[in-house]
């Protein structure tokens, strides 16, 4: 199958200069999530906001959380009917996460600047050139095919480097019901990417008993049962990692500690052997794992220690849960960004698979949307000082997106059914 001609001038309308501008104004809205120090995505969102309305949309915001707004944009084409065919998600985020010392970086981290090919700063390339790209796409798609049988719904919702309360609230108020496709926007150097690493986050609480250092034989150490409990779930790690082995685009299953304290509240003392250790797991899950099961799994080896010590007492709390997501190979928005590929970016398509969650792991999880995870950026990049994107990356997604856009929402004639239509 080609290209569908329309799509491919969607892909050449995309406009340049146009990407590397909203990019650059989306860098200048400073985006960081501060409570208490008035940081949030107002200004981001109210930019997304502004460059819709400027082309003539009627953008919605809809806040998820106070001051954490997420906008929401709908372009139709004339000919579409939303009881027969399809709407077309393009999903990104506005907040970024903090920039740490701004001293530490070669260019301050929200002035925006562009050098060359290249645009500097916090939050460029997660995801704000994801976010440019899919605004520009929609405004191609719009000037080239304004009869389109379908629907973009525009995504940019709040916090996603927090719980993802933006694209939680977006599906709980019904945004989601009528996406039959999303194309989460995030920096994946432009590789489609139809797996996503799930992940759960875990409070292992182990409660002893508070004694004198000199008598420790009269308390109960928590810190002794923390040990153990990090011991058995590394081996439990180990295991799973070799029951399953390395997935090929989102490698092996990971169960990190990433914080111990002891005591965990309260005055430490070097005499005082504490009443309470706490433990917080970051587990990372692949395609083969269920996360009640391994929760189970974790859940038992606490009893173990827990029974192995009298009067120690072990509580574990799962507080979120992010499952790993993976989109058929033969949907059809998978079949546009393959015919779309070879074509806009002049060689065979690249696959791959996102390390973390995103939000479009909710769109999978709780509505079963199928999604592809694709955009502009070095994969490793988001979050480190000198955060940096190539703005002709840029431009090809938003080519990407342009075609894949037409290709997926142009050749269909019915979603009932949607298979069969590809
Ligand atoms: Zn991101």
């Amino acid at each position: 199958m080609s290209l569908d001609a329309r799509a491919r001038r969607a892909a050449e309308a995309v406009d340049p200069d146009r990407v590397a501008a909203l990019a650059q104004g989306l860098v200048r809205a400073r985006s960081v999530f501060e409570p208490g120090r008035g940081g949030n995505e107002t200004t981001a969102a109210a930019f997304v906001a502004e460059a819709l309305r400027g082309i003539g949309l009627e953008p919605l915001v809809e806040e998820a959380a106070p001051d954490r707004p997420n906008v929401i944009c709908d372009w139709s084409g004339s000919a579409f009917d939303p009881a027969v065919h399809r709407t077309l998600m393009f999903e990104g985020h506005s907040d970024v996460v903090t920039e740490g010392d701004p001293g530490q970086w070669r260019v301050p981290p929200f002035e925006g600047r562009i050098e060359g090919d290249v645009l500097h700063g916090r939050g460029s390339a997660d995801m704000k050139a994801g976010v440019a790209a899919a605004i520009a796409a929609l405004e191609a798609v719009r000037s080239v095919a304004p009869d389109l049988p379908g629907r973009i719904r525009l995504g940019i919702v709040a916090d996603e480097e927090g719980m993802m309360l933006g694209i939680k609230h977006f599906i709980e108020r019904g945004w989601a019901d009528e996406v039959s496709g999303a194309i989460i926007c995030e920096p994946e150097e432009n590789e489609i990417c139809l797996f996503q690493k799930g992940a759960m986050r875990l409070h292992v609480r182990v409660h002893g008993v508070m004694s004198h250092g000199a008598m420790p034989y009269a308390g109960v150490n928590p810190i002794l049962g923390l040990n153990d409990i990090v011991t058995t779930v590394r081996s439990l790690e180990r295991s799973e990692q070799v029951r399953l082995g390395a997935h090929p685009h989102l490698g092996l299953p990971w169960i990190t500690p990433t914080i111990v304290m002891a005591p965990a509240g309260g005055e430490a003392q070097h005499n005082v052997m504490p009443k309470e250790a706490y433990l917080a797991l970051d587990i990372r899950t692949v395609p083969g794992q269920d996360h009640d099961a391994l929760l189970e799994q974790i859940s038992a080896r606490c009893r173990e220690v827990e029974r192995a010590t009298p009067r120690l007492k072990v509580e574990v709390e799962c507080f979120e849960s992010r499952p790993w997501t993976e989109t058929p190979a033969d949907d059809p928005l998978v079949r546009a960004f393959e015919v779309a590929y070879p074509e806009i970016l002049q060689r065979p398509p690249r696959y791959g698979g996102v390390p973390g969650a995103t939000d479009g792991t909710f769109l999978r999880a709780w509505r079963d949307i199928p999604i592809v995870t694709l955009g502009p950026g070095d994969r490793t990049i988001p979050h480190q000082v000198n955060e940096s994107v190539r703005l002709s990356e840029a431009v090809a997604s938003a080519r990407l997106y342009a075609a894949a856009a037409v290709e997926y929402l142009g050749r269909v004639t019915s979603i009932r059914p949607v298979s069969a239509d590809a």
